[in-house]
């Protein structure tokens, strides 16, 4: 029997009715259901939660850390969502996040979608009102149908009503969150739950432990044959890294496919890293050329959205010119917005398996003329942005700082960028090169701002690894009260705000006079005041070499450190790259 199932007798209630030792030794062991909830993580290998406390699951926190599951509190629960969230990509369990009912259920529920969107792992965790109130509509306090609420939202979604199904209520949500394509899983426990009280014995025999959470699946040899004919067929072969091989952890297999079959690649955003950026056989800087003139490719864990035009139109050249292999767990993602020619349905470690062992002595290799054309083509473009990198000028634009930062992570592989923002995020994927595997972590397919603090915090916590976020200054509004959390918990986490004075750009103004433009904010704004206010580092950079002596100091330190970088407010493009998504009115009304 673990510590957590013997039911400690609250102080207060020890003082009003005092139980001689004698009593409390004849009576029979007792739990409930704030200890069987306890009980069901740590059996299952739940170490961190995330969450923001409150009415009813103040107590669940305090306990969890009494038990040793380490319990990060934040001040706002989409943070601590975002952070359970990244948990989950990181690690392959099911991230953690516990908040309150109602109010803090909703804004928890956010990140709770958004994870569901990206295939995170992740458990969102409510406490809630009474039933029995709640479905008469008689005005509790929170009152709230958050299981409805959270069902569309989300993979799946649970409610415990009885604390000897706890166990299964917990299982049930690991398996949901972990198993086939991942994501976002709802757990529903009523205020009452928490109070019911067992006979211990029974209360650990209802517990269950998830045996083996995600299975294997591998695909079968005629789908195998049929992607690897196609494959073995091309003249001009492209694998396409999206952030689901990055998840899978099967590095070396997916590198080891890479290298022997000598197919060029490029990776998805939250994908890169997982060959070195600088690798040969990178396609990343031909990025263009090889999505319009490729002929077959191989999409691994990565999903023909929006983030690569639909597969379809101009950037993919000429209609009909293209067949695709699609290797994913979810078998309804082929044919989402193409034909897929060789759908591969499975778990990337699995299929990397079995394509890998295919690539023998009948592979047909590469065309040297499509390798060499790509290559041209990548020293072409490397080279005209190295020159706009190196300018050391103030005030500083976003090339220039961004240089200073891409030259961070040459020098630390091992530190993990998170990144935000509109050109920020834009400018920042394209030009800092990764060079280790889900060392880039961003706004996901989602593209939503706010995510930073929470995954700078989780990465942090989660990996032990010296975090850099670089966030627009926007970006950072979204989640910048958590400066206070990661100086609270002492986190290596170095913030850089690419500080331009507002969203895109901080020059618009409002026609009328009246107010500041829309989108721009206080001028010459001192971020890094914030966080001097909770005892860690604040630093105000002017140039890009100021920049680098200011991040290489946080790193070295470990310090909590945030660098305002004040970024020309003229620099900046509407919407970023995206631009063509954010549509602007052509009528000019007169007046
Ligand atoms: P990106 O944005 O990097 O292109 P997406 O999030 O669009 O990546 O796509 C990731 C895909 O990976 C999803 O379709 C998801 O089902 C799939 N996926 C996630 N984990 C695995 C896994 N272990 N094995 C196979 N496919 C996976
Ligand atoms: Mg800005």
């Amino acid at each position: 029997m673990s510590t957590a199932t013997a039911l400690k007798v609250h102080p207060e209630e020890a003082a009003l009715a005092p139980i001689p030792d004698a009593a409390v030794q004849a009576e029979p062991e007792l739990t409930d259901g704030f200890h069987l909830v306890i009980d069901a993580l740590k059996l299952n290998g739940i170490e961190t939660i995330y969450g923001v406390p409150g009415i009813p699951i103040t107590d669940l926190g305090r306990m969890c850390q009494a038990e040793g599951i380490r319990v990060i509190s934040f001040r706002h629960e989409q943070n601590a969502g975002n952070a359970a969230a990244i948990a989950g990509f990181l690690t392959k369990k099911p991230g953690i996040c516990l908040t309150v009912s109602a109010p803090g259920f909703l804004n928890g529920l956010t990140a709770l979608a958004n994870a569901t969107t990206n295939c995170f792992p992740m458990i969102l965790i409510s406490g809630s009102s009474e039933r029995e109130i709640v479905d008469l509509q008689q005005g509790d306090y929170e009152e709230m149908d958050q299981l409805a609420i959270a069902k569309p939202l989300c993979k799946a979604a649970f409610r415990v009503l009885h604390a000897e199904d706890i166990g299964i209520g917990v299982a049930r949500a690991i398996r949901a969150a972990v198993s086939g394509r991942p994501g976002g899983v709802y757990l529903d426990l009523p205020a009452k739950l928490f109070g019911q009280v067992l006979d211990a014995a029974k209360g650990e025999a209802s517990l269950v432990k998830v045996i083996d959470a995600a299975p294997e699946q591998i695909p079968a040899p005629s789908a195998v044959k049929r992607a690897l004919d196609l494959l073995k067929s091309a003249k001009k072969p492209l694998i396409i890294l999206g952030k689901g091989a990055a998840y899978a952890q099967a590095d070396d297999d997916i590198r080891e496919l890479v290298e022997r079959s000598g197919i060029p690649y490029i990776p998805m955003s939250m994908a890169k890293g997982l060959l070195p950026d600088n690798h040969p056989l990178s396609a990343g800087a031909a990025r263009s050329t090889v999505l319009k003139d490729s002929d077959v490719v191989l999409l691994l864990g990565a999903r023909l959205n929006w983030l690569l035009s639909h597969g379809k139109g101009k950037q993919w050249g000429e209609p009909g010119s293209k067949k695709f292999i699609q290797v994913d767990i979810e078998p309804r993602e082929m044919d989402s917005n193409v034909e897929i020619a060789a759908p591969l349905v499975g778990d990337i470690g699995s299929v990397v398996k079995v394509l890998l062992a295919g690539i023998d002595s009948s592979w047909p290799g590469v065309p040297s003329d499509w390798t060499s054309t790509i290559n041209a083509k990548k020293e072409a473009n490397i080279s005209k942005m190295a020159a706009k990198l190196g300018k050391n000028a103030s005030p500083m634009d976003f090339h220039g700082a961004l240089g200073a930062l891409k030259q961070v992570i040459k020098e630390r592989p091992d530190a993990i960028l998170v990144n935000e923002g509109a050109n920020t995020l834009d400018l920042a994927r394209g030009v800092i090169d990764m060079y280790q595997p889900r060392k880039r972590l961003d706004v996901g397919t989602w593209g939503v701002m706010g995510i930073g603090m929470g995954f700078a915090i989780a990465a942090a916590v989660e990996t032990g690894k010296p975090v850099l976020a670089v966030e627009g200054d926007s970006a950072f509004g979204f989640s910048g009260m958590e400066v206070e959390t990661i100086c609270r918990y002492n986190l290596p986490v170095c913030i850089v705000i690419f500080n331009n004075n507002g969203i895109y750009r901080g020059t618009d103004v409002d026609p009328t006079g009246r107010d500041p433009g829309t989108t721009v904010f206080v001028p010459g704004s001192r971020y890094d005041k914030m966080m001097e206010a909770f005892g860690g580092v604040g630093v105000n950079v002017t140039t890009p070499d100021e920049l680098k002596r200011a991040v290489d100091a946080a790193m070295d330190s470990g310090k909590p450190t945030l660098i305002n970088a004040e970024i020309d407010p003229e620099a900046g493009s509407e919407s970023g790259n995206i631009g063509s998504l954010n549509p602007q009115s052509v009528v000019k009304k007169k007046k």
